[in-house]
C-alpha cells in the first residue's frame, strides 16, 4: 500500500486521428508528478495538458489531429 504508487505519475496512451489523411496514430505521454496533474482519462480531457501536446502526422505532416481515445492513467483499484 503505497507510497510508491502515490508518487508514481500517470501514463496515458492518446489515440489521435489526423484531420487531413484520417490515419490513426498513438502517442504515449507521461504526466509530471504533482497534486494537480490528471490521473485518469476524464481528468486529462478536462486539463490543460492536452493542449500542450504537439501533434504532427508522420505520413502527411498535418498538425491538426482529433483525439479519438485515451487509455491508461492511474487505476484506483490497482
Ligand atoms: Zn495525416
Amino acid at each position: 500500500m503505497g507510497l510508491a504508487a502515490l508518487k508514481s505519475s500517470a501514463w496515458f496512451t492518446l489515440y489521435i486521428r489526423c484531420e487531413n489523411c484520417m490515419r490513426d496514430s498513438e502517442r504515449v505521454v507521461q504526466m509530471p508528478i504533482g497534486d494537480e496533474v490528471p490521473r485518469d482519462a476524464e481528468e486529462l480531457i478536462e486539463s490543460v495538458y492536452l493542449e500542450k501536446i504537439p501533434f504532427r502526422c508522420q505520413p502527411c505532416g498535418s498538425v491538426i489531429g482529433r483525439l479519438v481515445g485515451i487509455t491508461g492513467g492511474t487505476a484506483y483499484d490497482n
